[in-house]
């Protein structure tokens, strides 16, 4: 089956005890064991197992192609479980620049745990090799990477880290499995932050890791789940299913609008540089035409005039909402250095914008007049 019909029957199947076409949910934080001490039927309490996460979890390595995923309450959540894999002594190399709650956990949770932590500019495969050492144990990589939508070639990280006997984990957040496929490209692990293009609808909170193979790793991340007890609620697993049977419907058409939008921002005379994987200048271009199917809808601009001109020309936006998030119906624009606080290397001038799935002309006639 193509994915178009795997989102749709692998994420909701009639339940099987009432024929309901809604799926499965139950809210159930236990569940009845029977006279001789057994489980018949594989649960026996909601924090190590619920049945609508399993269809959740089941779902989502199917479109991913891996062979479990494990999921959490947030992307962050996942994220850490990922790290949590690494003992006192490992070495862990992420990018310099990435999702920043990634780097905090590194520097905060992790780093103080006895992990050794590296920042590399991680989509250039040189400065990869300049910072492994004989500990490197993991190679986290984001592709494409907030908020400069860097492009890291998947299949070439996977195989450096390999060679070396480490694994590699890919934050795929910018880009679902409709147009790209890490595990397919070597990844040990993708990971996904389904608050965003899973959720899709800016109502949910959740994260995901799906494993390529079974065996140690695999078994590491549910040791996390079930005894560090960040799980999805039961409803929120219920919401990603019914949203991710639109997922490649959604995310086709926020793609057509971002390409429309990035042509209109590159010309624009008002944008001193467009951030977009799809434009011929982006220094990724060619990593993204041999990895990705197409080129995501998200995307920053550096615009003239500094700081202040950035946050003028998103206080007059109308369509677009000012908001942090990505990957909703709605499209979200925002300065992103002052999300991030002190110490951020994002540039001062530098809005991120989410398309979405409005007409595209609507969003191309705000932004026209948002940046005057
Ligand atoms: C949002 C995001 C995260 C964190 O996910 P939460 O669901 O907010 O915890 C991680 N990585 C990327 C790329 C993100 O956009």
């Amino acid at each position: 089956m193509r994915i178009e019909t795997l989102a749709i029957h692998a994420a909701r199947k009639p339940d099987p005890a009432t024929g309901a076409i809604s799926g499965t949910l139950h809210l159930a934080s236990t569940f009845e064991r029977a006279a001789d001490g057994s489980y018949p039927h594989g649960h026996f309490y909601g924090r190590a197992s619920n049945p609508g996460r399993q269809e959740l979890e089941q779902a989502i390595a199917t479109l991913e192609g891996g062979a479990q995923g494990v999921a959490f309450s947030s992307g962050t959540a996942a994220t850490l479980a990922v790290f949590g894999l690494l003992r006192a002594g490992d070495h862990v190399i992420a990018p310099a620049e990435c999702y920043h709650g990634t780097i905090k956990q590194l520097h905060e949770l992790i780093a103080p745990r006895g992990v050794e932590v590296t920042l590399a500019e991680t989509w250039t495969p040189a400065a990869v090799a300049a910072a492994w050492r004989s500990n490197t144990r993991l190679l986290w990589i984001e592709t494409p990477s907030n908020p400069r939508l860097h492009l890291t070639d998947i299949a070439a990280a996977a195989e450096f880290a390999h060679t070396r006997k480490a694994l590699l984990a890919c934050d795929s957040t910018f880009a679902p499995p409709v147009i790209q496929r890490p595990l397919a490209l070597g990844a040990d692990f993708v990971m996904h932050s389904t608050t965003k293009y899973f959720g899709g609808h800016s109502d949910v909170t959740g994260g995901i890791v799906v494993a390529a193979q079974t065996g140690d790793a695999l078994d590491g991340l549910r040791h996390q789940q079930l005894q560090g007890g960040a799980v999805p609620s039961p409803f929120d697993c219920w919401l990603l299913r019914r949203s991710m049977m639109t997922l490649p419907l959604r995310v086709e058409a926020q793609c057509d609008n971002a390409e429309r939008v990035a042509a209109f921002l590159a010309a624009h005379p008002v944008v001193e540089r467009v951030y977009y994987p799809g434009l011929a200048s982006h220094p990724g271009h060619d990593v993204a035409r041999r990895q990705m199917r197409r080129f995501g809808a998200m995307m920053s601009v550096q615009v003239h005039g500094g700081e202040a001109a950035a946050l003028a020309v998103a206080a007059r936006v109308k369509v677009f909402t000012r908001a942090t998030s990505l990957g909703g119906v709605e499209s979200l624009i925002e300065h992103r250095a002052s999300m991030e606080g002190p110490g951020t290397k994002t540039p001062q001038n530098l809005l991120r914008l989410s398309i979405g799935i409005e007409n595209a002309d609507d969003l191309l006639e705000d932004l026209a007049q948002a940046l005057g």
